[in-house]
């Protein structure tokens, strides 16, 4: 799923201004959602969905580079596959591997399970 760049900074915006602080010198900055560090956002951010938007998440979150990274590979894309999976099971759109009933054997022969 992709969205135009102007609803991606619409969604940037909302996170920027809702998660945005202050330091005693009134620089503005925000902090990483995950591992808590301070980010400069004049050196990059990113604006994560707490809830990924294939799941119909509107939340959002600031995160530091690597920690967008990872959520979105180790959490995110795994749930989406899993969700994927089970609503393909459930809507009998079962994916079946190369033979279906069949099997092959160490010797290369095919035989039906
Ligand atoms: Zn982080």
């Amino acid at each position: 799923m992709t969205r135009s760049s102007a609803e991606q900074a619409k969604f940037r915006k909302a996170v920027f201004h809702a998660h945005k602080q202050h330091d005693e010198n009134g620089r503005v900055y925000l902090v990483c959602g995950r591992c808590g560090s301070k980010i400069d956002p004049v050196y990059g951010w990113e604006a994560d969905h707490t809830i990924p938007r294939e799941f119909g998440g509107t939340e959002g979150q600031p995160l530091c580079k690597p920690c967008h990274k990872r959520k979105t590979a180790t959490k995110d894309i795994p749930a989406i596959a899993k969700s994927k999976r089970a609503s393909d099971k459930h809507y009998g759109i079962k994916r079946k591997g190369w033979g279906g009933n069949q099997r092959k054997k160490m010797n290369g022969d095919v035989v039906p399970k």
